[in-house]
This record gives structure tokens, C-alpha cells and sequence, in this order.
């Protein structure tokens, strides 16, 4: 008798609605704890990278559109569609790194601490992402903001080559030679992609020997000035420094505070030291909760901090801006916003320049910046019955900072909020591009497009 939980040239398991363990699949395909309602018909999970093109053909063969997952990190739950396939990709982790050329070939499913911890051992480094537990595929996809972008630019900016299945099963190398247009494409399109990844082929570059960061913690009526400051000082300091704001409730007062960081990777601690020294002189009006210059850290403790800022089996809601804005105005509208909102745990993250000041660093690829500062306000919390309130924080503040805002960044923007937030996450001309794209690669729309 055929076994119903396998398909014919697939090694990994399939699971449909009504079979039994069905909701514990796919509940445990997101992250996040706050979940859309949907429920695809089958999960396929790829137990390698030849389960895609079978899967592809078995989706065709049955008329199911597909949708993609491989870490589950989308906060808004891309991933997750009412009817047809759902193709999980964490499975496929493999990792080949070639020292000589600094170079590596990863398997979407790879985690950004994972490819740190894996490069460290060859003194070689990637703008991975600054959670520990982000997956590469979507996060390259969508362009990937992560440590030391100032310096290296979007991690999408280091991809040289990409192999995909399109949406008719066939197996393709994309470069900027062969098949350029799906490999502009890959770079930025996110939740929009209209084909699968299998492996990413990475320029890596030299492991910074040290990191070191200046921070204060602050009073919130000291925004303003401070943000002031920092957009001046910004100016003086090296790419290799990434500066960015959190709002946060000190969990010791519970008062909403203001923190600013400036984190180097440099070729030693004298370096990182001299590259922040510009940020040692905060002009504050009263003495800060907390400062230090140009402590010592590492990429362990940056990520042990990241998953404290984003701790596991909680519930989010979250959404970006891009902005030209006063930063000073942009901030202290959502530290107002962060004084009422009913958790406190939620937080503002909005990083300067993220995506490098050096434009050259992400030319011609879908992604692109659109602004100098990026915020993300995160609603976080973890009782079920606050869902509503929390949600309803989030978007009143981002309507409270909207008249400031350029766009939105696609791999964090709340795309349930409204239909028009995947389209602003692009410029006019690579949005048109991206549409006429997918006509050409997915004419008969196989590839769920952004949700
Ligand atoms: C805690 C946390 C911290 C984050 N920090 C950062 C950060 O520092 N910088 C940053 O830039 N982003 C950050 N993000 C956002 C993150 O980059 C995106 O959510 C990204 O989509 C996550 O990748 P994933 O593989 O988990 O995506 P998934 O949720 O698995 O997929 C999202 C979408 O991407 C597409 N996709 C994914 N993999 C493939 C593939 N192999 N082939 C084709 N399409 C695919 C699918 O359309 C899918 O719907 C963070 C998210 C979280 C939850």
C-alpha cells in the first residue's frame, strides 16, 4: 500500500489538513506566536534540495498554488496561505565555505548565528542578520539589514550567484550574466519572489578582530536632543560604526527610556575604540541611567542581546518605516507612542542608515533604501486575549509617524495592515519591474505573490 504522508521522487514528509498531527505542522511553521487563521492543504517538507523540483511538479500535477517558508520569521506570516502547498525549506541547512576565495554556498535553512559561528572558524564574517535565529532565505531575499551593514552594505549585496526553481520545475543558475533578471529580482523581493531559492553563493569578508560599543540608556525627555546629536555626530563616524536607537521600558523603573548604541567591528580595540570615540561626549541634561564607552563585545553577546530584545514563544506585531524625517521629531512621536502602549515589552528599534550611506552597495537590485533612518515599532506581549489591543497600538503608531515616512522595508513591514504597503516598499520603477517579472516567470501565478 503507498504511503499517504510521502510523494513519489520526495524524500520529505507531507502532512494534509485532516491528518492527525496536521495543526502541530503548521502552527510550528511561523515564529511568531501571533498567527494568521490559514491553512494551506498540504505542507511538503523538503528533506533536501531535490525534493523541490518534485514538489513543484506534484504542485502543478494537482493544481495547488505554493507558498514558501524556510525559517518562518515573516512577521506578518507570509508564509502562511488559506488552499494549496506550503513548501518548508528549514530542512535544507548545508553550509560549503571556501576559505581561499571567501566565499561560501549556503542552503537557505542556514540560521544568521549559525553562518556567524560557522565563518568565525575560518577568520571570515557576513552581514548576517541580527537575530540569532533568522534564516537566510527570506532574509536575503527581502535584503537583509544586519551587523556591520554600514560597512558591507544589505547582506543581499554579497550575493554573487543564486540557484532557483522556477515556477515550471526548471533548475536555474541566476548571476548577473545568466538569467540577471531573476537575480535582480532575489535581491529584495522578499515575500514576493516568484521562484525558490535552493542555495545562495556568498562573498564573504575578513572577521572583525574586535567589536566594541559606546551606549547610553537615557531619560525619554532627552530624545529629542539626543537624536539631534547623533545625526550631527553620525556624520564624523567610520562605516564600520552602526548607530542605532531602541525605546524600551526600563524593566527595573518601568519607565519608557531612550538608548543609543554605536557598535564597531574593527581590526582591533584600539581601532574600534578610535572609530567611536566621536560618540564618548553626549550632551545630556541630566546624568544618564547608563553609559559606557567603548566596551569590549562580542558577535556571541550581540546575539544573546538580540534574543533578549526578541524573546521566543511570545506574540508580535510589527511593522517599518522608512524616513528622511527629523529624527529628533520621528522619535519622540514614537516614544510618545511607546509611553501608551498597553505592554511593556513592546519597543522602537530605528537604526541610522542601515542599509550603508554607500549607494553603490545595493545598485541595481530590487532592494533599495528609502531613507536614512528605519523604524520598526514592535508590539510585544504574550496573553492571548490582548491580541486586540496590541495590534490596535501598532497601528495607530504608525499612522501617528506615516505623514513622516517614505516607504517601508519588506521584510519586516506589516503587509496585513494594508494593500498598498508590499508597493511601497519599492520605487515606482522596480515595482513595475517586479510586476512584469512575475508575468514573465510565473505567467500562471503557481508562486503566491506578497500577501
Ligand atoms: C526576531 C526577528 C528579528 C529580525 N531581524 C532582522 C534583521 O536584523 N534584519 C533584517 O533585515 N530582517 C530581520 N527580520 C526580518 C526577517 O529578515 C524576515 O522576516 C525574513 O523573511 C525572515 O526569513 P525567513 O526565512 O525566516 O522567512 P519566512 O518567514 O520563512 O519566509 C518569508 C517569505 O519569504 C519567502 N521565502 C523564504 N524563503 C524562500 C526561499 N528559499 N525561496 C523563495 N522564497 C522564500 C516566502 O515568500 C515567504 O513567504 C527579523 C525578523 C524577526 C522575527
Amino acid at each position: 500500500m503507498s504511503d499517504p504522508t510521502r510523494i513519489p521522487g520526495v524524500e520529505g514528509a507531507i502532512v494534509r489538513k485532516g491528518d492527525a498531527g496536521y495543526e502541530d505542522v503548521r502552527s510550528s511553521q511561523l515564529w511568531n506566536g501571533y498567527q494568521p487563521r490559514r491553512h494551506p492543504d498540504v505542507i511538503v517538507r523538503a528533506a533536501s534540495v531535490r525534493d523541490v523540483p518534485a514538489a513543484i511538479a506534484m504542485a502543478r500535477a494537482e493544481g495547488l498554488r505554493v507558498a514558501v517558508r524556510t525559517g518562518g520569521h515573516s512577521w506578518c506570516g507570509a508564509p502562511l496561505r488559506d488552499g494549496g502547498m506550503l513548501l518548508d525549506l528549514s530542512a535544507l541547512r548545508r553550509c560549503a565555505v571556501d576559505p581561499a576565495r571567501a566565499t561560501a554556498t549556503v542552503e537557505p535553512g542556514m540560521l544568521s548565528a549559525g553562518l556567524s559561528r560557522t565563518l568565525a572558524g575560518a577568520g571570515l564574517a557576513f552581514p548576517t542578520g541580527h537575530c540569532p535565529t533568522v534564516a537566510l532565505g527570506g532574509y536575503l531575499l527581502s535584503g537583509g539589514l544586519g551587523w556591520n551593514s554600514g560597512e558591507w552594505g544589505p547582506a543581499c549585496a554579497s550575493i554573487r550567484a543564486i540557484e532557483a526553481v522556477t515556477a515550471d520545475g526548471e533548475v536555474v543558475r541566476c548571476d548577473e550574466r545568466e538569467n540577471a533578471d531573476l537575480f535582480w529580482a532575489a535581491r529584495g523581493a522578499g515575500p514576493g519572489f516568484f521562484a525558490v531559492v535552493t542555495a545562495f553563493r556568498l562573498a564573504l569578508r575578513p572577521r572583525p578582530a574586535a567589536i566594541a560599543t559606546t551606549s547610553y540608556v537615557c531619560h525619554l525627555g532627552e530624545v529629542e536632543s539626543l537624536a539631534d546629536w547623533a545625526t550631527d555626530t553620525a556624520e564624523e563616524l567610520p562605516p564600520n560604526v552602526e548607530v542605532a536607537f531602541t525605546l524600551l521600558t526600563d524593566a527595573g523603573s518601568g519607565e519608557v527610556v531612550v538608548s543609543l548604541s554605536g557598535t564597531a567591528f574593527a581590526g582591533s580595540h584600539d581601532e574600534a575604540a578610535r572609530a567611536l570615540a566621536p560618540l564618548a561626549g553626549a550632551p545630556l541634561s541630566a546624568p544618564p541611567l547608563r553609559r559606557a564607552v567603548a566596551e569590549p563585545t562580542s558577535m556571541e553577546a550581540l546575539y544573546a542581546r538580540a534574543a533578549e530584545v526578541w524573546p521566543e514563544r511570545h506574540r508580535y506585531a510589527a511593522d517599518t518605516l522608512w524616513s528622511y524625517a527629523d529624527r529628533g521629531t520621528l522619535l519622540s512621536r514614537l516614544g510618545d507612542a511607546l509611553s501608551r502602549a498597553p505592554s511593556a515589552k513592546s519597543l522602537v528599534l530605528a537604526p541610522l542608515a542601515p542599509a550603508s550611506r554607500n549607494r553603490e552597495l545595493w545598485r541595481d537590485m530590487a532592494f533599495s533604501a528609502l531613507g536614512d533612518t528605519e523604524v520598526a515599532p514592535y508590539a510585544v506581549w504574550d496573553d492571548p486575549s490582548r491580541d486586540e489591543v496590541n495590534v490596535r497600538w501598532l497601528r495607530e503608531t504608525m499612522a501617528s509617524v506615516a505623514p513622516l515616512g517614505t516607504g517601508h522595508y519588506i521584510a519586516e513591514a506589516d503587509l496585513s495592515a494594508d494593500d498598498s504597503r508590499a508597493r511601497r516598499s519599492y520605487t515606482a520603477a522596480d515595482w513595475a519591474r517586479l510586476g512584469a517579472l512575475r508575468a514573465r516567470y510565473d505567467p500562471d501565478g503557481l508562486f503566491h505573490s506578497f500577501p
